[in-house]
């Protein structure tokens, strides 16, 4: 079992409806890329992956079923907890 350091997001706008933009991949502080899909499969073999952002508590990641935008189908996605507050929401990560 591994444990991961996300430290940067990278977002973009779905073809079909760019009008937000959600999270495709994250970049971890050893600066390697990953994409939601290998975070998924890494968490659901028992790995741990949590947001980092220097001097803030640190947010672990869990997987959702979809974007967290209602009408957006995009599947699977990614969260922090607490969240939302925190600069350590995944969301809120500066982009990498
Ligand atoms: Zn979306």
């Amino acid at each position: 079992m591994a444990s991961y350091r996300v430290t940067k997001v990278r977002k973009e706008a779905p073809a079909l409806n760019p009008s937000h933009e959600h999270i495709v991949g994250v970049v971890t502080d050893d600066g390697a890329y990953h994409t939601v899909q290998e975070v998924v499969d890494s968490i659901r073999g028992g790995d741990v992956w949590r947001a980092f952002v220097e001097g803030e508590p640190e947010a672990m990641i869990g997987i959702e079923p979809f974007c967290s935008r209602p009408w957006c189908m995009h599947s699977p996605y990614l969260s922090s907890t607490p969240g939302e507050t925190l600069a350590t929401d995944l969301e809120r990560l500066p982009r990498g």
